[in-house]
């Protein structure tokens, strides 16, 4: 199976039933269906088939859906990227991944003489929905759409095909395209949909962006072979997130945990409802077990924290359902995947030590594009190295302990900034916190503890008490500073490498 073929199938069990609302307007799966065929007829006419990339700038809407399923059914791979990137940043992609079309929003439209600069092999663009002037080489979306028929007979695809390509920037700086097959994307959504029992009855949050893997697979992919309503919310904000789930009965919501934060801290103020939730999902950066608990308590809800990373599809782990979920943890590994705790020459540690976790499965990518030995350095004898440190207790349950490179060594002493944090998070005036290490003359590295404070103020005396009677000295922060905000990326993570580069400077 592959997820075209499996949104076929979802259409044709759940034709009247929702496939998504935007904007409060509903669409059905039979409708989505055929535009989807459609858009894909036009591509073809278009001459887009069988190992063309097409690059999506888009936000959260039904193009980014009827794009990437439309660019897999004509055979051709699509390439997601943030359109909150700068022209440089897009241009890179856009040469690296030999992209032959670009389907962007018009507010890229400015942007498109300086790519086409860049990126002279694209032959097309087509830009969705514009009030913008379109210059020559310019498609409208509608015009893809609608030049297509309904009838388009899908190429057939094997599973060993890639996809779709995503950049990512790992574990080293520069962005390399994480290739994943039609059978990584297809056996991830499915694994997911199982091990969270998605079905038609679920109507699903979907804000995180689409471009980023834990939105792609978790909650775009997985509901839609389960049939599941999509609401599709394109800026996260906690009062638009609580109008939805009230309004649609929302039974899934899943957020990285600075959105739990802002939703928490909203409904301090307002009365926000999450009762018809069967389901919190938390990825993509540790959630702090304070929040979670305060979280778990103000709603009912429970919130179950899962894993992942691109070059896997990404999910890895997660929380079961039907065994308890253990705040902290990311659960167990999931179906089809296995997760090792490895020491720095590949065995296999014995439950309870930290090393590098490790996955194998059939959602793991396939290889960076045209970086044999990046993926040779990522893929050992068929494990992904995931770059995390981890460890896992006798029931099979797996935790992060903090990023390999977010490691701090004070004068020899391993230090887990994470450790740090979740004391942090448990202090009454801590809003955010992150936790870095800081070059030092005597001890080689010392920790470094930024923080957005509840309050105007903190009492440093008292906070660093509190610290000290929970976290043995060497920890201890030996610098506090104080931020109205902490840098995040587009899908709300904190970005620690911001953070560091500010206090080199
Ligand atoms: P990305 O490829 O952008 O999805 O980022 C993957 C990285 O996010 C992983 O390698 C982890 O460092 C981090 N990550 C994802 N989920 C979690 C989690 N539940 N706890 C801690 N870190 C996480």
């Amino acid at each position: 199976m592959n997820l075209p073929d499996s949104l076929l199938e979802a259409a044709m069990k759940n034709r009247e039933n929702t496939a998504y609302y935007f904007m409060d307007k509903q669409t059905t799966y039979e409708e989505l269906n055929v535009s989807v065929n459609k858009f894909a007829s036009g591509l073809a006419k278009a001459g887009i088939g069988r190992g063309d990339h097409v690059a999506l700038l888009l936000g959260n809407s039904p193009h980014f859906i009827i794009s990437l399923y439309g660019i897999m059914r004509v055979g051709a791979t699509a390439i997601p990227i943030n359109p909150t990137y700068t022209p440089s940043e897009i241009a890179y992609i856009l040469k690296d991944g030999d992209v032959k079309a670009v389907i962007a929003l018009d507010q890229m439209v400015p942007y498109i003489e300086k790519l086409r600069t860049a990126a002279p092999k694209i032959e097309h663009y087509i830009i969705c929905e514009t009030g913008a002037q379109l210059t020559e080489g310019m498609e409208t979306f509608s015009e893809v759409l609608h030049s297509g028929d309904s009838d388009f007979i899908p190429v057939p695809v094997n599973s060993e095909e890639t996809a779709v390509i995503l950049y990512t920037s790992g574990t080293t700086g520069k962005p390399k395209g994480a290739m994943l097959s039609h059978g990584n994307l297809y056996s991830n959504a499915r694994d997911i949909r199982d091990y969270l029992k998605m079905d038609s009855k679920d109507t699903v949050i979907t804000t995180l962006p689409m471009f980023h893997v834990f939105s792609l697979t978790v909650v775009l992919n997985a509901p839609l072979i389960s049939g599941s309503a999509l609401i599709i919310v394109p800026k996260f904000s906690p009062k638009e997130i609580f109008r939805v789930a009230q309004k649609y009965k929302a039974t899934i919501f899943a957020g990285v945990p600075t959105m739990y934060n802002f939703l928490y801290q909203y409904a301090g103020s307002n009365p926000g409802d999450f009762s018809s939730m069967r389901l919190c999902i938390s990825g993509g950066a540790s959630m702090p077990v304070a929040l979670l608990k305060n979280f778990e308590e103000k709603f009912d809800v429970v919130v179950s924290e899962g894993y992942g990373l691109s070059e896997a599809s990404p999910v890895t782990c997660f929380n079961p359902l039907d065994r308890p979920r253990k705040p902290g943890s990311i659960g167990t590994s999931i179906f089809n995947v296995e997760n090792k705790v490895m020491d720095e020459f590949g065995n296999e540690l014995p439950i309870g030590e930290v090393g590098e976790l490790a996955v194998r499965g059939p959602n793991v990518m396939k290889g960076y594009y045209n970086m044999p030995e990046e993926t040779s350095e990522t893929i050992r004898e068929g494990w992904l190295y995931t770059g995390d440190l981890a460890r896992m207790d006798e029931e099979g349950y797996f935790y992060i302990v903090d990023r390999k490179k977010d490691l701090v060594i004070v004068g020899g002493y391993n230090v887990y900034p994470r450790e740090v944090e979740e004391v942090l998070y448990k202090h009454p005036g801590v809003l955010e916190a992150a936790v870095i290490g800081v070059p030092d003359a005597e001890q080689g590295e010392t920790v470094k503890a930024i923080i957005v404070p509840r309050d105007k103020q903190v009492d440093r005396a008292e906070l660093h008490q509190f610290l000290a009677e929970r976290l043995a000295s060497y920890k201890l922060p030996k610098f506090i500073e104080f931020l109205e905000e902490l840098p995040k990326n587009s899908t709300g993570k904190i970005m620690k490498r911001d953070l560091k580069n500010r206090v080199l400077q």
